[in-house]
């Protein structure tokens, strides 16, 4: 077997061969009882009396076998294992962000995709940077902080220079107390020398799905454009990190090729990207499969369903208990609410996934990327999180104060992230309610802050945020944070 998580060669670190085995394994330890028991009391996070926090994980492989677990009462086990880290690492913040699509005109033939160069009956629209100023003072005035940059591949519409102009122009608007304070980049893969261009740019992470780790498979789906060449997609991540990125966010397009296989090939992924950089993805995302334009879902017979979709959310929180979980409005409202609790950390809000699609007054179906289920505005997923027990969050601190990578993952382990995130949490839901919020979400939220100031464990900093939160509320200072 060529299997090597330190290879720098796609083929190695996501072997093919070691994905079956895996797969074998899981099939032969799925009722073993003692086993599974025992890969659950090893994923047990471990708190010290000094407050910090470790959580072994797991790998792939036994991380496949809880995925194919057949035991009811383990499964249910797994389920709350999966809780209590998410509650250890996470408490009850989900952090918000927005997507903003920036074109759609595309070269590649993924066929899953509306955008596909092939499809003629979508509209192609690549906004003007007055129209990305309009754009981002559309979902600054929602209360968005935080955005992932989609766009298709073409180098003659889109090419890197469009890229980095349109940062510069999203990072530059002030609209009323609005700010965009963390720009992620979803492109497609590219050159070391233009990561490197993204990183001096100050993009927050870099986010490529891999769609699926399955090399026949993948070349299949991607039968024309660059992202044909699976050694190229593969390998980004790797390039990303040697251009000085070291925030990357990983994910496969669930539905595309078998659940079990994707799940392994995830996970060998972000095992390599430790091995060889010393950290692993800053997040992972789990999109599923969904309708849209000239795309039909039961085209492809791979769609899993909302229990085992549940189920891998729960053990990716298992197995990688320090990355951050990303879900989008491509899930229902009901799906959404139940992944909350088993380990998503971050969710959109009131997306438009088309282009130009948060000035247009109707939300446009003529050039989305796909069909969105949670169609709920800010203000009523801010208010729904918040009648769930969770506290909205707007936090971008890490990014700015530099804390990204390895220094991200140590606060991570310190146990100090609870006197970091809470507070900062709460000074963002304290902006957001007073700039933007509808009365009945600013008071259920005003009455939220009060009481989790008193659960930060260090006193200071609890009285600091109290301090800040009051300014907030009274004048126009903004942008606190630890
Ligand atoms: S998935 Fe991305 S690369 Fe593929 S067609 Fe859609 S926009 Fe283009
Ligand atoms: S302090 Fe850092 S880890 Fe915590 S929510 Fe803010 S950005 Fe995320």
């Amino acid at each position: 077997m060529n299997y090597n998580p330190k290879s720098l060669q796609a083929e190695e670190f996501i072997s093919h061969e070691e994905i079956l085995e895996t797969l074998r394994f899981a099939d032969e330890k799925k009722n073993d009882r003692a086993y599974i028991e025992s890969i659950l009391e090893k994923a047990k996070p471990i708190y010290n009396p000094n407050g910090s926090l470790h959580c072994g994980g797991l790998n792939h492989r036994e991380a496949s076998v809880l995925l194919a677990c057949e035991i009811p009462d383990l499964n249910e086990k797994m389920i709350k294992l999966a809780e209590e880290i998410k509650l250890a690492f996470y408490g009850n913040r989900i952090v918000l962000f927005a997507p903003l699509y920036l074109s759609n005109y595309c070269v590649n033939g993924c066929t899953y995709c509306p955008y596909h160069a092939k499809n003629k009956t979508i509209a192609r629209r690549k906004l003007t940077q007055e129209e990305i100023r309009q754009e981002v003072i559309a979902l600054q005035d929602m209360g968005h902080k935080r955005l992932a940059l989609e766009a298709g591949e073409d180098p003659v519409h889109n090419p890197i220079e469009y890229i980095l102009e349109s940062i510069k122009t999203i990072y530059s608007i002030h609209h009323k107390n609005g700010d965009i304070r963390r720009v992620n980049v979803n492109i497609a893969a590219t050159t070391v020398e233009n990561y490197r261009k993204l990183k001096e740019a100050g993009i927050g992470t870099y986010i490529l799905f891999q769609e699926t780790y399955h090399k026949k498979a993948y070349e299949e789906l991607h039968p024309t454009g660059p992202k044909h060449d699976y050694r190229y997609h593969t390998e980004a991540m790797d390039r990303a990190m040697e251009g000085g990125i070291d925030d990357v966010g990983i994910g496969v397009l669930f539905g595309l090729d078998k659940y079990r296989y994707e799940f392994a090939g995830l996970l060998m992924h972000a095992e390599h990207l430790e091995a060889v950089h010393g950290v692993g993805p800053h997040t992972i995302s789990v999109p599923r499969l969904k309708k849209a334009d000239d795309i039909d879902p039961t085209q492809f017979d791979n769609g899993i369903d909302d229990e085992i979709f549940s189920k891998i959310i729960a053990c990716i929180r298992i197995a990688v208990p320090y990355t951050g979980m990303i879900i989008s409005t491509r899930e229902s409202e009901e799906v959404r609410k139940k992944a909350l609790s088993m380990g998503i950390s971050q969710i959109s809000g009131a997306s438009r996934t088309s282009v130009g699609g948060y000035t247009d007054q109707e939300r446009p179906h003529d050039t989305e990327q796909f069909d969105v289920s949670d169609q709920r505005t800010l203000d009523e997923v801010v208010k729904w999180l918040m009648d769930l027990g969770y506290i909205p969050s707007f936090c971008t601190a890490c990014y700015r104060e530099g804390r990204t990578g390895d220094r991200f993952m140590a606060l991570c382990k310190s146990g100090q992230i609870q006197n970091c995130c809470h507070p900062n949490a709460l000074m963002t839901l304290a902006e957001y309610l007073t700039d933007y919020a509808s009365p009945e979400t600013g008071k259920c939220g005003e009455e939220l802050i009060e009481k989790e100031l008193a659960t930060i464990p260090n006193a200071n900093r609890s009285r600091i945020a109290g301090e800040h939160i009051k300014s907030i509320y009274k004048s126009n200072k903004r942008d606190f944070y630890f």
